[in-house]
């Protein structure tokens, strides 16, 4: 199993924003896994899939942390009418383009989530209004005791970009449900995609949305676009003129541009609206100093 240490973070996340790490472990299979027992059972252990919903503090991240990008790399596979299996380390992309080649339909809400299957999981990813637990059977997790079980979705309960992991440490491996009601359309992955590049700052440093939807009715983005905010950048940090829910790294952003300029969009907007908005992005602390 290659293991790093001393690694810039910034390399780690879609936003580039860290400093140094502590050892990075990139297991490869279940053995490895089992391996690393007792970091993962250490709650400072921190699990890295793309890093495109998360930033580190500019001190870097002494603890240790897990990578999934080189766990069972093609186990992705379709068992039968039913039912796709993947690991969590394939990207939403990669299985949302399997199921295109093969006509399966309900899985094309995943294909610009830029992160992996074990990352959809812990967030509950979506978009299109179907978020990834809408479609899952049951999970392969290492457990808090670091060891592995099979958990039917019945036993873990999600909302909107919420999922309940008090039994979980890692997802390892899903079963996803194929919706036998939808019809297959070859249109919609590619006007899912255009609506994407039409609203979205795609392609520039950032980890997709920073706030979660107040509710249903209410985007954080209506919000924060409401503001006609006059200081849209902190530092090397900026809202996206595309999309406000979007900040954007400009290349010499730093985590305490990133958390000020969060800041400062929250106060306004609870001083207007007197509604708190509630990160997505998660930023962790756990500096070398
Ligand atoms: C351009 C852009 C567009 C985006 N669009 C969307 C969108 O439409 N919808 C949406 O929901 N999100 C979107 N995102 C956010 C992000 O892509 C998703 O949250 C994604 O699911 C994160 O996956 P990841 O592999 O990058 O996880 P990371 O960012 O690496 O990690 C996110 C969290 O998941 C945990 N985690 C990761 N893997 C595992 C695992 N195997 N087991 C347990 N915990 C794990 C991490 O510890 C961390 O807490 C977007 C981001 C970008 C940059």
């Amino acid at each position: 199993m290659i293991v790093q240490k001393n690694i810039s973070l910034k390399k780690y996340t879609t936003i580039h924003i860290g400093g140094q790490s502590g050892n990075i472990y990139f297991p490869e299979s279940i053995e490895d896994v089992s391996s690393l027992k007792s970091t993962l059972i250490d709650s400072r252990t921190i699990i890295i899939g793309k890093g495109s919903n998360i930033a580190f503090s500019d001190a870097g991240y002494k603890h240790d942390l897990i990578s999934l990008n080189k766990f069972k790399k093609s186990s992705i596979s379709v068992i039968n009418k039913n039912t796709i299996s993947v690991s969590s380390g394939i990207s939403c992309a990669r299985l949302a383009k399997l199921c295109y080649r093969k006509s399966i339909p309900g899985f094309e809400f995943l294909h610009g989530i830029p992160g992996t299957i074990g990352g959809a999981l812990a967030m509950n990813a979506g978009s299109f209004n179907q978020s990834i637990w809408d479609c899952v059977k049951s999970v392969t997790i290492i457990n808090k005791k670091g060891n592995i079980e099979i958990i039917s979705s019945k036993n873990i309960k999600s909302s909107y970009r919420f999922v309940d992991k008090k039994n979980v440490l890692l997802f390892l491996e899903v079963l996803l449900n194929i919706d036998k009601k939808k019809n297959f359309d070859k249109k919609l992955l590619l006007k899912y995609t255009k609506h994407r590049n039409n609203t979205q700052p795609i392609g520039q440093w950032s980890s997709g949305c920073i706030f979660k939807n107040p509710s249903k009715k209410i985007s954080a983005s209506s919000l924060i676009d409401s503001l006609n905010i006059s200081e849209r950048k902190i530092g090397g940090i900026y809202i996206s003129m595309k999309h406000c829910n979007y900040f954007i790294n400009d290349g010499s952003g730093t985590c305490s541009d990133l958390i000020a300029l969060i800041n400062h969009v929250s106060k306004l907007v609870k001083k207007k609206y007197n509604i708190v908005l509630h990160k997505e992005i998660c930023i962790y602390r756990g500096s070398h100093e």
